[in-house]
């Protein structure tokens, strides 16, 4: 058992915090409030190797672990966890569904760019009817001689309307439940695509759409490994995003605990400084405490994870504690600061805005609670 990090990791920890305070710090509140993309960050953390931390050299990625990725995920969500998400999020998801389950000629084609910060490819396996039961979705692919017809429609995609291309859960043969499922790249620019951007509670500098296909054409190349697979497949990005969301919920945690500490120390009412007031110390060392525990249950299923060993319960457990405590810490800190912290003026009202959606995408509470269940009872409760 090693509590320490290595050298190496508290580089790339401290490279991350400072691209975060020199890079999104200063402009998050402008883009947030224009309801905008910094679509400049994606390609700065291309060229500082931030995407694709843990992907291959060999396809343009850092080669890391997950227990580095998620030091780098944490560090960036100190400042916004959402603006994270839409500046690296792909890198995540995407790429870590290519590189398991695309073709060496596809992984060359799509990893070196979205590594270097040069495209961007969203996921859609979410749709109106099929949200925590992904095996229900009804998007249809048909082959017609060497084409994939797409018809259906997406919801809540991330970086939906700005990706280049889109990995679409498809249904070839409802027959065939599970069996007939295909993951099929669509570029942004085929004919019958649509985007709806859609306003979510938070993520104000990011973007979220829903995706439409009407009759849109793909060559049957486009199908990432095989009929059949594209759950399977789906599913391995779909558990690094749980990582991404785990460690940033940590992060946004641990911004708002400085962020009581500092405005308890300035803040004077009944002519002491707040923070000598025993019930507001309480709030801040019941978060510390909290956060101290669940860091390590986050850096275990990290490691885990890195190792290749099994960590289906350890990644639930930590998803749902850290993003529990991302919504907690935020609404503590918000009482702390008083109406101050219900303002822009400080980070604690960003991250109670965020906070909620981490609860949400990368499968919801209910979902990891029954992942556990199973894996303790060895009864699956959703079939
Ligand atoms: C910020 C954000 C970004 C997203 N990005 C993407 C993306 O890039 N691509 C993508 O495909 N999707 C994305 N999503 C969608 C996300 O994956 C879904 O919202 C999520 O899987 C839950 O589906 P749902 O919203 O349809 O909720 P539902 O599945 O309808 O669930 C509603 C409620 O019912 C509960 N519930 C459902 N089934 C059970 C059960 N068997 N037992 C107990 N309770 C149950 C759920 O826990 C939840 O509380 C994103 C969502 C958000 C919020």
């Amino acid at each position: 058992m090693n509590f320490s990090l290595t050298e190496e990791q508290k580089i790339l920890q401290d490279n991350a915090r400072r691209f975060a305070i020199n890079e999104m710090l200063p402009s998050i509140r402008e883009y947030e409030e224009q309801r905008k993309v910094n679509h400049d960050l994606t390609k700065k953390m291309g060229e500082l190797g931030m995407l694709g931390v843990h992907i291959p050299e060999q396809y343009g990625g850092a080669g890391y672990d997950y227990t580095a990725a998620a030091l780098i995920w944490e560090q960036l969500s100190y400042v916004s966890w959402s603006q994270t998400l839409t500046a690296l999020g792909h890198s995540v998801l995407a790429a870590t569904i290519l590189n398991m389950g695309a073709s060496d000629k596809q992984k060359q084609k799509y990893l070196p760019p979205l590594c270097r910060g040069e495209s961007i490819i969203a996921v859609g396996a979410v749709e109106p009817a099929a949200g925590s039961d992904a095996g229900a979705i009804e998007t249809k692919a048909e082959l017609v001689g060497d084409k994939w017809i797409i018809n259906g429609t997406k919801n809540f995609i991330t970086t939906g309307s700005i990706a280049d291309t889109t990995l679409v859960l498809c249904q070839t043969d409802k027959s065939m439940g599970w069996r007939g499922i295909a993951l099929i790249a669509v570029d942004a620019d085929t004919p019958g695509f649509s985007k709806e951007p859609i306003n979510m509670i938070g993520d104000l500098a990011g973007d979220i759409c829903n995706l439409s296909f009407l009759d849109c054409s793909v060559p049957k190349e486009n199908l990432i490994n095989e009929i059949g697979r594209g759950l399977n497949v789906a599913l391995h990005g779909i558990d690094s995003a749980r990582l991404f969301i785990a460690a940033g919920a940590l992060g946004m945690a641990q911004c708002c605990l400085d962020s009581c500490i500092k405005f308890a120390k300035e803040r004077s009412q009944f002519g002491k400084p707040i923070g000598s007031f025993q019930m507001i110390q309480d709030t801040i060392a019941s978060l510390a405490a909290e956060l101290m525990a669940v860091r390590w249950q986050v850096y275990y299923a990290a490691d885990l994870k890195s190792k290749d060993l099994p960590h289906a319960k350890e990644l639930s457990a930590a998803k749902i504690l850290a993003s529990d405590l991302a919504i907690k810490a935020s609404e503590q800190a918000i009482r702390v600061h008083g109406a101050y912290g219900c303002t822009d003026d400080y980070p604690v009202a960003r991250h109670y805005r965020d906070a909620i959606l981490t609860a949400i995408l990368g499968g919801t509470k209910e979902m990891h609670k029954l992942t556990i269940g199973r894996e303790l009872l060895n009864l699956n409760a959703r079939t």
